[in-house]
């Protein structure tokens, strides 16, 4: 069932969002050589709590971190740890808060020092397929009309789309109904005021099959190619999408 928000309820997702949006902002600011990844993780239990907000992701279906840190073939759900980022990486940041009773959820992918082209034009590609996605969230369109937006952008640029996780519906859960799809889905729910979804391109520079590491979390692409995941929650407010984080 997709879950329709009061104007009530949009407000405190707003006020949601905007923790997690200063929290990424600090997260993006420490992304250097040397870190552990493990310290990113405590960053955004200092950062979220003292705005009022409670990480959404620990123990989520038994997820064991705050964060999660996907870097290069590591597509999303990536556990943080020891690893320590390195000259030329590329590193996911996905994040979600809880604040009075809702959530946000929203991913950023961040160059480690120097970074190749490639790297680059995928990180790019990815954000921009983002906003491409995010311009055809109104209401009356589809779905569908975000899903192909996403596609049509990440493939005329070279690179693939990945399949098997998608972007959701967010608010008292951290997963609603509908699914957003990052490839062409034929219409699918209309959408309508009052929708809150999480926007999520996952994208390779490869191929866009996945395989899932031993720890059963993290997902990498199968032929080992850099990834980049960047996402929004919007909300469609007065008919246009509005980036609540
Ligand atoms: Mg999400």
């Amino acid at each position: 069932m997709i879950v329709v928000k009061s104007a009530e309820e949009i407000a405190i997702m707003r006020q949601c969002g905007r923790i997690l949006m200063a929290v990424l902002d600090r997260l993006r600011a420490e992304v250097k050589v040397g870190i552990k990844t493990c310290r990113l993780d405590t960053l955004v239990v200092e950062e979220t709590k003292k705005r009022g907000g409670k990480p959404s992701f620990k123990n989520y279906r038994g997820f064991p971190a705050h964060l999660c840190v996907s870097v290069n073939d590591e597509i999303v759900h990536g556990i943080p740890g020891e690893r320590t980022l390195e000259e030329g990486d590329i590193v996911s940041l996905d994040a979600g808060v809880l604040f009075e009773g809702f959530h946000t959820d929203a991913a950023i992918t961040v160059g480690v020092g120097k970074i190749s082209q490639r790297a680059e034009q995928l990180v790019a590609a990815t954000e921009g397929s983002l906003s491409a996605g995010i311009a055809e969230a109104k209401c009356n369109a589809h779905v569908g009309d975000i899903s192909g937006a996403i596609q049509e952008y990440v493939e005329s640029r070279g690179f693939s789309v990945i399949r098997e996780y998608t972007g959701h519906g967010v608010g008292r859960e951290l997963h609603e109904e509908p699914a957003v799809p990052n490839f062409a889905s034929n219409g699918g729910p209309l959408l309508r005021n009052g929708m809150t979804l999480a926007i999520e391109p996952m994208v390779s520079a490869g191929a866009w099959r996945t395989r899932l590491a031993a720890n059963l979390w993290t997902v990498l692409t199968s032929d080992g190619s850099l990834a980049a995941h960047f996402e929004h929650t919007i909300a469609i407010t007065d008919g246009e999408a509005e980036i609540l984080a």
